[in-house]
């Protein structure tokens, strides 16, 4: 089956496109630099040959002066001492300025990531109420007492903060991965040092930037910009830096996990994924289409919590098979910067080309296109909402995270058959299950292992409940009152009370 995908063509004149974004550093307060005033350019990958913003190619040095900043205020600053109150007024203005800031700050992301211009201003929302509900429990951080010690003794377990916080962070939601992090570290009493992806550091720059016109001290948060190599790992090394957390690639967290175990440091890591959904043959088929279209092609594919794996009752999988299609045809891709568009371009061309490798390789393995499966519009990495049917658990196309709109179909006849495919993969992020009987849908999603699940629903997220992955997708849980614990030491104090 084909379907004919709606495409608009990104502007070549719209203003906004127009005129190169020239960032600095945040290091201690101050906008600066790179030290060797290098610089790294981003082109546009909607609108080819279009440079967009230019950020400063940080280096070692770099990432050793911004953690000396962060050292610094962690060991000498206000913050940790602040009450957490104190604390908590200041994240919440923060949230109130990235609310006040979206238009900017989703234009940003639009034009670096390529992504969906309204999609980004969801995001940017989000990413204020992260901020606002992190402000809210960071003045309630609380400890533990034991008072059946026996009579002369009394159990306090102080939480105190971990320290400095190294924060990697990827390309695809630069402002939403990092306000899942930086408010829960910052919270706990901590100070931080973040890199994001050279291809997208505007937002991060900007949001530290408000943050520091909304009050939070020198050297609390600081951006160091530049390539992952030369200034990430940096953070996984280094004896000042007390904790790292990373968000990427599995072969890149193998990397900053084992420098964190040679260095014995806190480490976080969030891997990605190739999520399942599952749908019994009781489902309701029409809600289930849309949260399977959504959750399959969303952001282009370019999601650790995508569901990119289709595992479907025999019964019912033309039908749904039909409406899934229906509905990724109606997807509008294109032009970012256009309000209608839904989703956007692929990172970068490379990216782009191995998307395409995933998509040829998975033909040559024999399973067959059922729609897309090609390029959209004539320049730009723009690719097709993708269907494959006839997938065989040992093909790459369902197994590696392709991270592309590229949508896995897989058919069972037995429910055990369905939990089995569901886990039939090294990752573990997330899951959903489709059934309009819950002790069905509750059965099966306790034996999925995978840490964020949906039972009838796909993608939704509030800033309450944790997140994180099972197996390879990481280590470790953001979000939530659990995301305080990743970054927080806990102590124990026995004091023995005399008459
Ligand atoms: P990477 O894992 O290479 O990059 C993620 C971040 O890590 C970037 O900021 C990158 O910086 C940095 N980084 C790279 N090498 C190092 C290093 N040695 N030490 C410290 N930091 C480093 O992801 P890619 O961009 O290469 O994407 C590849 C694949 O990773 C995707 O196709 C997708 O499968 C997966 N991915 C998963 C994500 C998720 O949300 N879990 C997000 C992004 C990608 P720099 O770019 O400068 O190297």
């Amino acid at each position: 089956m084909t379907a004919h995908y709606r495409f608009i063509a990104p502007r070549l004149d719209d203003p906004r496109l127009l005129g190169d974004r020239r960032y600095s550093m945040l290091i201690g307060g101050a906008s600066v630099p790179a030290l060797s005033g290098e610089t790294i350019t981003r082109e546009s990958p909607a609108h080819p040959g279009h440079i967009v913003s230019t950020i400063p190619k940080g280096s070692r040095a770099d990432a050793e002066r911004a953690i000396a900043a962060a050292r610094a205020a962690f060991d000498s600053g206000p913050w940790p001492r602040m009450t957490g109150a104190e604390r908590s007024r200041i994240m919440y203005r923060i949230g109130e300025s990235i609310e006040a800031n979206i238009e900017e700050l989703a234009t940003i992301e639009a034009l670096e990531v390529g992504k969906a211009i309204s999609q980004a201003r969801g995001e940017m929302g989000y990413s204020a109420e992260l901020w606002r509900y992190a402000a809210g429990q960071a003045r309630g951080l609380e400890g533990e007492t034991y008072n059946d010690l026996g009579t002369n003794t009394l159990g306090l377990v102080l939480r105190e903060p971990a320290g400095v916080v190294g924060i990697i962070t990827p390309w695809n939601f630069p402002l939403l991965i990092g306000s899942e992090r930086i408010p829960w570290a910052i919270g706990a009493g901590c100070t931080v040092v973040i890199k994001p992806s050279e291809f997208t550091s505007g937002s991060t720059i900007r949001m530290a930037e408000l943050a520091r016109e909304a009050g939070l001290p020198d050297g609390v948060l600081n951006v160091v910009t530049g390539y992952g190599a030369d200034v990430g790992q940096v953070f996984a090394e280094h004896p000042d830096v007390d904790a790292v957390n990373f968000t990427g690639s599995q072969r890149v967290g193998r990397v900053i996990g084992s420098l964190a175990g040679q260095n014995i440091k806190r480490v976080g890591l969030e891997l990605g994924g190739k999520g399942p959904q599952v749908v019994f043959s009781d489902a309701d088929l029409d809600a289930a289409a849309a949260k399977i279209s959504g959750g399959a092609f969303h952001c282009s594919g370019q999601a650790c919590i995508a569901g990119s794996r289709l595992i479907v009752a025999d019964s019912i999988a033309d039908k749904l098979l039909e409406k899934v299609e229906a509905l990724a045809a109606k997807i509008v891709t294109g032009d970012p910067l256009n309000d209608a568009s839904n989703v956007g371009a692929l990172i970068h061309h490379a990216h782009f080309e191995k998307v395409a490798g995933y998509v040829e390789e998975g033909k040559a393995d024999g399973a067959t296109i059922y729609s897309g499966g090609t390029r959209l519009g004539e320049a730009g990495a723009f690719f097709a909402p993708t269907i494959f049917t006839g997938v065989k658990p040992e093909m790459s196309i369902a197994r590696d995270e392709i991270f592309g709109p590229v949508l896995s179909t897989f058919r069972f006849s037995d429910p055990e058959e369905a939990i089995a495919l569901a886990n039939d993969t090294p990752f573990g992020l997330s899951a959903c299950v489709w059934t309009n009987n819950l002790s069905t849908g509750l059965q099966a999603i306790r034996r999925i292992k995978a840490g964020r699940t949906w039972i009838n629903g796909m993608g939704d997220g509030t800033p309450q409940m944790p997140i994180g992955g099972y197996k390879q997708s990481g280590i470790g849980r953001e979000l939530g009152r659990h995301g305080f614990d990743e970054y927080s030491e806990l102590k124990n104090i026995h004091v023995t009370l005399t008459r």
